[in-house]
């Protein structure tokens, strides 16, 4: 199935509202299998909107509006749309009960404005709106189908779970549809990457495949479509197996969700001892609910004197190596890992810049440890030059670090910022 998105609203155009609903839109269609092949913004004149469902209606078998079925009288999209295909407008029974039950339970009143709302092209159907009060529509148009949806956001999810996703579910025959998967990887080079999906990466490869980065991470989206699917499960396992170790997750999934997975798995316990992060690993790490069962805190250890006394790094290894080194960063692993009692630590501390770059330990260079029933592996990478990147780098690499340690694989994986 092709679809189109045709987002309605004055706002959109004078920059004064971001289209979200067209982005969200894209991603569940994805999720259903659907391939978007359009998005178009059209503002608040009917004569537009209908030149443009004329366009999207000829190119896509699914066209989804949002936008422009409140009750003010620049919301013109109802109007358009029986324009559009021929038809009346007429009341709805059902709809306008909900609508009047809605004011009535707010002890709101009623004006003919609203009564607008429960209009809808004669061979159309209303959808609640479980929200708000403007009610989805549906319509078949020549060989494919139109759904109206209400622009805020919030009432545009809602129509989407309780009506649109249960009707592509059926309009593909009861088939639950091939949920598009995103394969995220972090820490090898782009080339690299390039390199190892080769022609996997072709556009005209079906199952395609589609590359972005966001905050460093790669993200890979296969396509489901143009394959079976048995065919789509073996190109998303022959994706995940080229660019092994780097892949961490899929979807939403997160370093610290999949790093919280595995020590809940093994019963195990980490600490953090941050420098130069500030604590932001520790703050990743409370993003994913559920971390108290697996993370017990950790130290911000800004100063040496602070890297001293609460973790017990010795003053002279900080006098003889710096504190960003070696000996240090595994003796503040090691020292969080004592104070604490937990089986896992992690320690970094760097150079995230602008100024304190030496010679031999240039802005960006970032010492890093992790303490675990094994031992301690420590390593030097080069993160760049802009503080806020090193900072969100160091962050993500010492997850990866950690999930390597894991999972039993090399800590020692080269990365696209080994410092050499
Ligand atoms: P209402 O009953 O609230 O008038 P409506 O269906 O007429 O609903 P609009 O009036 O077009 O919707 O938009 C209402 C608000 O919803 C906008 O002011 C904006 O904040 C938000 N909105 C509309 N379209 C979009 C969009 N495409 N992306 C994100 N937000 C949107």
């Amino acid at each position: 199935m092709k679809a189109a998105i045709l987002a309605v609203g004055d706002e959109l155009l004078g920059g004064r509202c971001l289209d979200t609903n067209s982005h969200w839109l894209c991603d569940h269609l994805s999720h259903h299998g659907v391939t978007v092949v359009e998005t178009r913004s059209v503002g608040d004149d009917q004569a537009r909107i209908v030149t443009a469902l004329r366009s999207l209606s000829s190119t896509a078998d699914l066209v989804i509006m949002t936008g422009g079925l409140g009750p003010t009288q620049d919301d013109l999209t109802r109007e358009a749309v029986a324009e559009f295909a021929g038809q009346d407008l007429v009341v709805d029974g059902s709809a306008l009960e909900w609508i009047t039950t809605f004011f009535r339970e707010r002890d709101m009143t009623m004006g003919d404005a609203q009564k607008r709302i429960a209009m809808r092209p004669e061979h159309a159907t209303c959808h609640r709106n479980g929200v708000g009060t403007a009610p989805s529509i549906r319509m078949s148009i020549g060989g494919g189908d139109l759904w109206l949806l209400p622009g805020p956001p919030a009432e545009m999810h809602d129509a989407w779970d309780s009506h649109v996703s249960t009707w592509l579910q059926q309009a593909s025959g009861g088939q639950p549809a091939t949920p598009a998967v995103t394969i995220k990887a972090f820490g090898l080079i782009e080339a690299e990457l390039e390199a190892r999906l080769g022609d996997l990466t072709r556009r005209d490869h079906r199952p395609q495949l589609g590359t972005r980065v966001s905050q460093d991470e790669f993200l890979l989206h296969v396509e489901p479509v143009g394959v079976d699917d048995a065919g789509y499960q073996a190109c998303v396992a022959d994706v995940e197996a080229r660019l092994q170790p780097y892949v961490f997750g899929r979807q939403a999934e997160t370093l610290s969700d999949v790093v919280g997975a595995a020590l809940l798995a093994r019963g195990e316990s980490l600490v953090t001892a941050e420098s130069c992060t500030g604590g932001g690993i520790g703050s990743c790490i409370v993003d994913v609910a559920g971390s108290s069962q697996w993370f017990r805190g950790g130290w911000i250890t800004y100063s040496n004197e602070m890297k001293q006394e609460f973790l017990g790094v010795p003053a002279g290894l900080l006098e003889e190596h710096g504190a960003v080194s070696e000996p240090v960063v595994a003796a503040m692993a090691e020292g969080a890992a004592r104070q604490s009692g937990a089986q896992w630590a992690l320690a970094v501390s760097g150079i995230a810049g602008p100024g304190g770059g030496t010679a031999d330990k240039p802005v960006g260079t970032v010492w890093m440890a992790c303490h675990g029933p094994t031992g301690v592996t420590s390593r030097r990478f080069r993160l760049g030059a802009d503080r806020s990147r090193i900072r969100m780098r160091t962050v993500k690499m010492a997850l990866q670090v950690l999930r390597w340690r894991l999972r039993d694989i090399d800590p020692m994986t080269p990365t696209s910022w080994d410092a050499t």
